[in-house]
């Protein structure tokens, strides 16, 4: 078996994947090491298993994301960063994209080399060092795309030819059409093809739907 050329990264790959997180890029910050992680396919499952979805308690997923991301944070000398939590806010957008491993796409949003536009960042590691880490291969999939998203939403709200119409959205959401989306989640996000590589259940985009359009 060949010696990894990455070892403390694939350890770090191999314990986030035992609780059904993925490496969804790593980046060089100062001195220091940052490990991306997001929900994966088996994240949904992980979480429905969990005392966080089954005390009945708000914000499930970030109180697990906080237990379990802290715990990983811990066992590897790390300090753990989240995307909740703030204002302020660590600047994940930013790390995605450092990352070379997340693109801005032609409606705006973030689009990932393997989960495509379900992108859902739990948190990060911080090493207090520079461990090697593997170099991205990809480039982003949007200049080779038919760009489905951007006819994706019925009303137009995420086209990429204005800002987000966030009430167009919402308003969208509360009649009997936007039911679609409130269950199997944005139309937009589900349009790109890569998305399909997240393998997300519909269950995880409703709730997702929920938290960004209570009822
Ligand atoms: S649908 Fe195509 S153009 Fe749009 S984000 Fe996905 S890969 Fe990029
Ligand atoms: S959730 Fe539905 S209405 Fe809102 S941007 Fe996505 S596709 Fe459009």
């Amino acid at each position: 078996m060949p010696v990894s050329a990455h070892p403390e990264y694939d350890d770090i790959d191999q314990a986030a994947q035992a609780h059904g997180l993925i490496v969804m890029g790593a980046l060089r910050d100062g001195g220091e090491s940052l490990i991306l992680l997001g929900a994966g396919p088996a994240f949904w499952d992980h979480l429905q298993a969990a005392p966080e979805a089954l005390d009945g308690a708000p914000d499930p997923v970030d109180r697990w994301s906080s237990r379990v991301i802290g715990a990983l944070a811990a066992q590897f000398g790390a300090q753990a960063e989240f995307p909740f939590g703030g204002p302020p806010y660590a600047p994940f957008i930013r790390w995605a994209m450092d990352s070379g491993r997340a693109f801005q796409s032609p409606v705006g949003m973030l689009v990932h080399d393997t989960v495509g536009m379900m992108i859902s960042y739990r948190g990060a590691l911080r090493l207090p060092r520079v461990i090697p880490t593997p170099t991205p291969r990809t480039a982003s999939p949007c200049p080779t795309c038919a760009a489905p998203c951007i006819t994706a939403c019925p009303v137009g709200a995420l086209s990429g030819d204005t800002p987000y119409n966030l009430a167009a959205c919402h308003a969208y959401l509360d009649t009997p059409a936007g039911q679609e989306c409130m269950v199997n989640g944005c139309a937009v996000r589900r349009a790109c093809p890569v998305s399909t590589g997240a393998q997300r259940q519909p269950a995880q985009s409703a709730h997702h739907m929920r938290a960004f359009h209570p009822s």
